[in-house]
């Protein structure tokens, strides 16, 4: 018997320039990373607020780690449940103004849980068709039925609504982190209410970000959790840390509990982790200055890029993309700028539709303004070739 022809898949890949490969990061993360021996001026992170290197942080972590060591030694309802993660989950339920909260070790491993945990067979899961993939997986993973609409096309919701059998779950990401832009909630908050069906909120970019205070898309709207009954966050991105929440009823966290095998059968996280999401979630609180720096680099950002003939997104979040169609053009794109210090991993399918590979440009508050006038500078010697060609390469294809 032999070994199925793995080669044969991944030749195919490569074929197709879908292959993917790992850079390896020799420096801690930020605006400037050290990447196979070189430093580059990076816009790709989702460190969004620049906590993931803070030495506040790396204090926090510290301090719990030598009250209880590194490993949570085993998953939460066995004994692997400790008090810094109880103290989190009861800070993230505080600052979503939520019943209560529940700690995922992966935001994958959070959408799995709520969805296959809350829907059945019989059911119904409408998606966005741009939703993580976190959000299909956890869809198919329930067994419901699961209809998707054109992106934030609320009249393709409501029709998906209508179609829908059983209890209706309707999943969207709250800001979509391949193209920056926000879902149209409060539409989709009055069609839920109207079909009956549960809302959940992926609110993985939005968390920290948007909103006065930083509590994410749904303040950004002035939603509550009545409207929007279940909200799930990431802990690595704005958060700077690792790991996940869902937050909302007591119940609905019960259930959760009881039911989200993705929460069961796995190791907790490491304690320290959360003590260091417990000094993030301080700094979001106290730092305003990160969100406002944040806005105004993105002002910039798109001021210059439209300026130079780039046509951007309809994002006013730090995901600021440059869609060039084809996976050879995105990496040419790629390439060109890491040839002038700046590094912008390119974006293929299956992440994104064919058709729409890109640059996902992503601004950090850790940034400078001269770093983003140097990302701009550098964008304005390519622009010539690329920015006006409409979504396609020097030469075309
Ligand atoms: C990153 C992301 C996830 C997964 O979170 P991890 O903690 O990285 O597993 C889920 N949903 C969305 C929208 C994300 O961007």
């Amino acid at each position: 018997m032999g070994l199925p022809d793995w080669r044969q898949s991944i030749e195919a890949r490569k074929a197709q320039g879908l292959y993917r490969q790992r850079l390896c990061l020799e420096s801690a993360q930020g605006p400037l990373v050290t990447v196979q021996g070189e430093q580059v001026l990076a816009f790709c992170s989702n460190d969004y607020l620049g906590l993931a290197s803070d030495s506040r942080l790396v204090d926090a972590a510290s301090v719990a780690m030598s009250d209880v060591g590194f490993g949570a030694g085993a998953s939460h309802l066995v004994i692997g449940h400790h008090r810094y993660h109880h103290q989190l989950e009861e800070a993230l339920a505080d600052f979503t103004g939520r019943e209560a909260a529940l700690l995922f070790s992966t935001g994958y491993s959070a959408n799995l849980g709520v969805l296959s945990a809350l829907c059945d067979r019989g059911d119904t899961v409408v998606e966005d068709k741009l939703n993580h993939a976190s959000l299909l997986d956890g869809a198919r993973l329930s067994g419901a039925r699961l209809l998707r609409f054109q992106h934030n096309d609320t009249g393709a919701l409501k029709a998906r609504l209508d179609q829908g059998g059983g209890q209706t779950l309707v999943a969207v990401d709250g800001v979509f982190s391949m193209d920056g832009d926000l879902a149209p909630l409060p539409e989709q908050v009055a069609a839920c209410e109207a079909a009956h069906a549960l809302l959940m909120v992926d609110d993985a970019h939005g968390l920290g970000v948007l909103g006065r205070t930083g509590r994410g898309t749904l303040e950004h709207y002035g939603l509550d959790a009545s409207q929007v009954p279940i909200l799930m966050g990431t802990l690595g991105k704005a958060l700077g840390t690792s790991g996940a929440f869902v937050a909302g009823s007591r119940d609905l966290i019960d259930m959760l509990v009881q039911f989200a095998r993705p929460y069961i059968y796995t190791t907790a996280m490491p304690p320290l982790i959360a003590a260091a999401t417990l000094k993030s979630l301080e700094i979001v609180a106290q730092e305003p200055w990160r969100r406002a720096h944040l806005q105004h680099l993105i002002h910039r950002f798109r001021q210059g890029a439209l300026a130079q003939g780039w046509r951007l997104m309809s994002s006013h979040t730090p995901i600021q993309p440059i869609q060039v169609g084809t996976t050879e053009a995105a990496l040419a794109l790629s390439d060109a700028l890491r040839q002038r210090g700046i590094l912008v991993t390119a974006i293929r399918p299956p992440t994104v539709p064919v058709g729409s590979s890109r640059l996902r440009i992503t601004l950090t508050a850790a940034h400078t303004e001269a770093q983003v006038d140097q990302l701009l500078g550098a964008l304005e010697d390519l622009a010539p070739a690329w920015a006006g060609s409409s979504q396609m390469p020097p030469g075309g294809h």
